[in-house]
């Protein structure tokens, strides 16, 4: 499955886009009774229709419709098979509706239209698809007992699954959280970020259109304040799975805490170190993590935003980062040859420039790009990759800035290196770069993360767990392991005495 994005229409086309601004809870487009969203594109600063949100009260409606749709066994007593088969043509829907999901998704976080349509959608429907796929393919268990019992190992879905996500891969990050929880007979409720929220609605409706049932999956825009606390919180959701921050996923465990002892599955963020070995090859070492940092303007749980060098190459790698981001500016994200498009929000633009100027202050030595916007589209929200030499101690250096801005540090000798990698709070994700096949195994034994590349970057594939230790959470989204996430074990002893 190739898709193409061609044409330069596409700011055309989004001014005729349908964007569907009411929650989907039943089946049935129904408003919401809190303050509407306002949303902005950051592609021009240009409002956005409004959107209905959720409050506590409409949060209680579509709890009670996931769990009466649970109930009602239409979805969660179909045959595995024939419920994989539903996800495949939800897989197929998504597929043909490809071109208007990327564009909702450029239009309303700023991802420029080529990335949203080849990567993204790529990665939507090739998930609901594996998982449709995988749905009968998942065996019980039948362990030996004594020979006057039978045990029986079974899974059940566990009811109702709130899912909680964030704008920067938005609906990827809706199908690692919802084809997992539709494939074991859950019913479902999406929370999506207020940055993204037409490309969710949207997704939704597919669903419907695909013939899983109503009230199978509800889609509830709101603030997470509002909307998504209020699912935490609530007595009759029984697993809330969470990509996002480390601060909201420890909120969902307070909630958790607070209320039913619901399982809450966060993955969180991350401060990927890139170490490159003195046996590597600096110069491609050193493109793949500053390419691996800018992508998505460095929007990115797994951005390789800390490279680690031998003191001796810090010069060097500084230069050749530099180069990379000198040439890998942002641009309309709706013209097809764009490849870095605009920041989420002003308010994120901020954050990322305040730990430029901070980084600066600290004696920090800013190598390419500065703290100011960059003027890409008139009113839009942009900034331009910034790459930065500092020490460990450097706040940019530890903090996720969740934006393009990288932070090359030197280091002395493999144990150094290691501290660095492994002394952030977090431990998602990180690289290794050399062609000594004894110190690749050794050293990535002792990278404290979830996910570690060697001589790659952004490796991945269905059939792999992704998420991180440490502060970066404990969910694991993609492979057989996410069904785990979904389901109970029920032990049934049968006495044959
Ligand atoms: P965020 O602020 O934590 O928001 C994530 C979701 O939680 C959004 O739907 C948000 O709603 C909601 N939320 C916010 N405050 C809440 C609260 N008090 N109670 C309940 N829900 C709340 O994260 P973000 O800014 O969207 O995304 C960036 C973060 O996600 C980064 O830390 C990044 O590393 C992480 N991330 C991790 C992965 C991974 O797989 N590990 C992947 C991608 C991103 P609103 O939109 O209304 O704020
Ligand atoms: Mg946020």
């Amino acid at each position: 499955m190739v898709f193409t994005a061609t044409g330069n229409d596409w700011a055309t086309r989004a001014e005729t886009a349908r964007l569907h601004t009411r929650m989907l809870v039943n089946g049935e487009w129904v408003e919401g009774s809190a303050e509407p969203l306002t949303p902005v594109s950051p592609r021009d600063g240009r409002a956005l229709p409004q959107i209905s949100a959720a409050d506590a009260s409409d949060v209680d409606a579509a709890v009670r419709s996931a769990r009466a749709a649970f109930d009602s066994g239409a979805w969660s007593q179909r045959a595995p098979r024939d419920r994989g088969q539903a996800l495949i043509a939800f897989a197929q829907k998504i597929h043909d509706a490809a071109e208007e999901l990327a564009l909702l998704i450029s239009l309303e976080m700023g991802k420029p239209i080529r990335e949203a349509l080849q990567t993204e959608l790529r990665a939507v429907v090739n998930c609901f698809r594996w998982y449709g796929e995988a749905a009968d393919k998942v065996l019980d268990e039948l362990p030996v007992t004594a020979p006057n019992s039978l045990a029986l190992v079974t899974r059940e879905p566990v009811g109702v699954v709130a899912a909680v996500v964030p704008w920067n891969f938005p609906l990827t990050m809706t199908a690692w959280k919802l084809a997992p929880a539709l494939a074991v007979g859950n019913s479902v409720i999406l929370k999506p970020a207020e940055n993204s929220t037409y490309s969710a609605l949207r997704l939704a409706e597919l669903a419907l259109e695909a013939g899983i049932p109503p009230g199978v999956l509800n889609a509830l825009p709101g603030r997470g304040h509002e909307t998504g606390r209020a699912l935490g919180e609530h007595m009759d959701v029984d697993v809330v799975t969470f990509t996002g921050s480390p601060e909201v996923g420890r909120k969902f465990l307070g909630y958790s805490a607070a209320s039913n002892g619901k399982r809450v599955w966060p993955e969180l963020g991350g401060k990927t170190a890139s170490l490159v070995l003195a046996d590597a090859d600096l110069e491609a070492a050193v493109r793949a993590t500053a390419d691996g940092c800018f992508y998505n303007q460095g929007q990115m749980c797994t951005a390789s935003s800390r490279l680690l060098v031998p003191r001796a190459d810090r010069d060097r790698a500084l230069e050749i980062a530099s180069e990379v981001a000198r040439t890998s500016l942002p641009a309309d994200p709706f013209a097809v040859e764009t490849s870095m498009g605009a920041i989420v929000s002003e308010s994120q633009l901020t954050s990322i420039a305040g730990f430029v100027e901070r980084a600066a202050g600290e004696g920090g030595e800013i190598a390419a790009g500065s703290a100011d916007r960059y003027d890409a589209v008139p009113g839009g929200s942009y900034f331009a990759p910034v790459v930065i030499g500092v020490t460990p101690e450097h706040e940019v250096a530890r903090r996720e800035v969740f934006g393009p801005v990288l932070s090359v540090i030197a280091y002395d000798d493999v144990d150094d290196a290691l501290a660095i990698a492994n002394g952030t709070e977090y431990g998602l994700a990180a690289a290794l770069w050399s062609n000594d096949l004894k110190a690749v195994h050794r050293i990535s034994r002792r990278i404290k993360a979830g996910v570690v590349w060697v001589n790659c970057f952004e490796e991945g594939d269905m059939t792999i767990p992704f998420g991180g230790v440490k502060g970066s959470g404990f969910g694991r989204d993609k492979s057989l392991h996410a069904l785990e996430k979904f389901t109970d074990l029920k032990s049934t002893w049968i006495d044959l005495s």
